[in-house]
């Protein structure tokens, strides 16, 4: 499966690039890095939920069914037994592992709506209400994470149409313009419910209005500032990696030097 590793290597270069440009930008807390990079990868690989019979579908569906499952659970710890949490954390796990994957995959089409830009706002926007209304984030946050979602599906789209590979390893081609389209013209039915949820879930997602200031303020009007600022940001990025490097190297050389110590 070389072209699902590199989907996942490419989405945990991106999704690292980005949670630390976030951080530097002060958005993002280095306690919260780890979720929004995790939101990233997990973006990078939700593409190819469409795929019937693939491991990562497979294994998509089970974290899915995980998460969910948590996410249900979570907030009635204290009102329940914890047989009777386990009972519906399973309950919630295997429907959707089993049922809704059942249904999904009957639904769907490889590199049909799944692979277009208005899934990207579909998921984005998704994330962006789940964060917001179940995981109680401040509009900020629960838009950040959208975003992070956002971009590592983009990525998956990007990689997909720029390499034309698919999940076994062929080289098709052919396949080139089916992974970053507007929205699937060959089933108009799927465009259309896809449209109405991107609709409600617009509707329902928690005010943005503090990121359109920020960006008629800060990136319109001032784009030299905004530049400088990624330069910034990218700069930092940089700086931690080579400090992360630095620290596994001489943790590496600690290892050495003890070893030889008892030689
Ligand atoms: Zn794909």
């Amino acid at each position: 499966m070389a072209n699902f590793q590199t989907h996942l290597n490419v989405g945990i270069l991106v999704s690292a690039v980005t949670t630390l440009g976030l951080h530097t930008a002060g958005l993002v807390q280095a306690g919260q890095a780890l979720p929004y990079f995790t939101l990233g990868v997990v973006g990078s690989l939700l593409p190819d939920i469409d795929l019937k019979t693939s491991r990562p579908s497979n294994a998509l569906f089970s974290a899915l069914g995980a998460v969910l499952a948590f996410i249900m659970t979570l907030p009635l710890t204290g009102r329940f037994l914890p047989l009777e949490l386990a009972l519906i954390w399973g309950g919630v796990f295997l429907s959707v592992r089993y049922g809704f994957f059942e249904i999904f995959s009957r639904l769907t089409v490889h590199r049909g709506i799944w692979h277009s830009w208005l899934a990207i706002a579909a998921v984005a926007l998704a994330v962006t209400n789940i964060a917001y209304w179940l995981w109680r984030q401040s509009p900020e946050l629960s838009w950040l994470a959208g975003l992070m979602v956002g971009i590592g599906y983009l990525t998956h789209l990007c990689l997909d149409e720029f390499y034309s590979v698919d999940l076994f390893n062929r080289k098709i081609k052919r396949s080139f313009g089916t992974a970053l389209k507007l929205f699937s013209l060959a089933s108009p039915w799927s465009s259309f419910v896809m449209f109405m949820a991107v609709l409600a879930l617009w509707w329902l997602a928690p005010p943005a209005d503090m990121w359109l200031e920020r960006i008629q303020t800060e990136s319109l009007v001032d784009l030299h500032g905004t530049f400088d600022q990624f330069r910034e940001a990218l700069n930092g990025a940089w700086t931690q990696v080579e400090s992360w490097l630095e620290r596994l190297l001489r943790s590496g050389q600690t290892v050495l030097g003890a070893s030889a110590a008892l030689d």
